[in-house]
């Protein structure tokens, strides 16, 4: 079984990063402006792929990718009515403690999100550093909690789940099988899935913000070499980063340019 997945996170106003979502350099590497995004949804509407929610019979189906937005900023509204304007469905990841400040999107938001069909899952409470170092207790508390308050705005089961900071670990996925989600999403740039206990796992591809709109649909596509240069570029990095994080940030400044 195999599904690409783009991994999103805010869209905003072009030289206004500060705008939605989490502040500062770093993550405003992540953000798109909207004319921008609104040339990939142009782009990926264009590959004759589907862009169902997870969660849809059609979703096992060939010829499909999914869209998926990490942190839960505010602009999941600005971008859920894009994606409607193609039929498409997105995948907002919250990070619980935020809903409802300075930023983020409220609960009033994240349940028309949901009422439109769009799927609101958790992307952890608080968004820890590196999710994967918590002992069991807190890296438990991290999905009930979050899963909870957002059952709590949705009023039904949340099964869906994305890894903050890609700090993904089969233990992190026990934990979260463990607390009832049955999707979670990874930063492991791979079509592959796999299953850990009834949860599923799927990789993403990270977009940009100045990932060019065919680079995008080449990433849902399969066409060309964008996905094998992601994943070459994770698997460089990976060992680099467990070796020793100061080494790898150098590295990644000098050799790799800051986001390949
Ligand atoms: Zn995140």
């Amino acid at each position: 079984m195999s599904m690409p997945v783009l991994m999103y996170h805010d869209v905003v106003d072009a030289g206004m990063p500060d705008q939605s979502g989490f502040p500062g350099a770093a993550a405003a590497h992540y953000k798109l402006d909207t004319a921008h995004f609104t040339a990939h949804l142009h782009a990926l509407a264009s590959s004759g792929l589907h862009f169902p929610s997870v969660l849809a019979q059609e979703a096992s189906a060939d010829r499909t990718c999914l869209l998926t937005f990490d942190d839960g900023g505010e602009s999941a509204t600005r971008v859920a009515t894009l994606l409607d304007r193609h039929g498409m469905r997105g995948h907002f990841f919250i990070t619980t403690q935020r809903i409802g400040t300075a930023g983020f999107a409220s609960a009033a938001e994240l349940l028309a999100l949901h009422r439109a069909g769009h799927v609101v899952g958790s992307h952890s409470h608080t968004h820890p550093a590196d999710i994967s170092s918590l002992d069991h207790a807190a890296l438990a508390a991290q999905w009930v909690e979050s899963r909870d308050r957002l059952e709590q705005i949705l009023g039904e089961p949340v099964q869906v789940a994305s890894v903050p900071g890609g700090f993904y670990t089969h233990r992190v996925a026990r934990v979260v099988a463990a607390a009832g989600f049955r999707y979670l999403f990874t930063s492991e740039p791979t079509v592959a899935m796999h299953s850990v206990e009834a949860c599923r796992v799927l990789g993403r591809y990270a977009v940009w913000h100045d990932t060019a709109a065919r680079d995008a649909l080449a990433l849902a596509t399969g066409e060309g070499s964008q996905r094998q240069r992601q994943w070459l570029s994770w698997n460089l990095k990976k060992p680099l980063k467990r070796w020793s994080r100061p080494v790898y940030q150098l590295v990644r400044r000098r050799w790799l340019g800051e986001h390949s």
